[in-house]
């Protein structure tokens, strides 16, 4: 069993997902690419030790239908599902002398998991401007994200995918405008 009070960085859940996710690296291509060696994930929480790629991937897929959920009540119902699988138990810890909300689990994934889970849940209902979770409109990309703007509009998992949509409708605008006398060169 592992114990921990520390919530799990959005930034390395999200790196997870997109890094060793089925349906991320498929949507990209990436299926027979290598799998990205887990030092080189951001902000790295101590819980996650030395989780291997197959354990990676699990936490990865486990996750991902939480961000490709098209309704906040579907993404809440797979949470609560991880939840009652991994069953991370309360528990409460004397830090400088006050008590501090933990967990505990079975160590390595699904102590992890749970982690996540739970960082998800927190993000959600009382984060700091974390909208809603998705996954990226652009063409060959399954990037998941965490929405933090204040219209909860945002599609893309980077600009460099926002970018690469506009051109392309941009391009396909102008092939399909019916041009004059000339030929398309194209
Ligand atoms: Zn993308």
């Amino acid at each position: 069993m592992t114990t921990w009070t520390d919530p799990v960085p959005l930034a390395w859940i999200v790196a997870v997902v997109n890094e060793y996710g089925t349906r991320a690296r498929e949507a990209a291509g990436e299926r027979e690419r290598p799998y990205p060696s887990p030092e080189t994930l951001p902000e790295p929480p101590a819980l996650a030790g030395r989780l291997d790629v197959p354990a990676l991937r699990e936490v990865a897929d486990r996750l991902d239908p939480v961000f490709a959920a098209s309704t906040a009540e579907a993404a809440i119902d797979h949470l609560d599902g991880v939840l009652v699988e991994f069953a991370p138990l309360t528990r409460v810890q004397a830090v400088g002398g006050r008590p501090m909300l933990a967990w505990q689990a079975a160590a390595g994934m699904p102590a992890v998991l749970s982690a996540c889970a739970i960082t998800l849940v927190q993000a959600l209902g009382e984060g700091a401007g974390v909208r809603r979770l998705g996954t990226c409109d652009a063409e060959r990309c399954g990037d998941v994200y965490v929405d933090t703007s204040p219209t909860s509009t945002r599609r893309f998992c980077s600009t460099t995918c926002q970018t690469r949509t506009k051109v392309a409708a941009h391009r396909r605008r102008r092939r399909e405008r019916p041009t004059s006398a000339t030929t398309a060169s194209d």
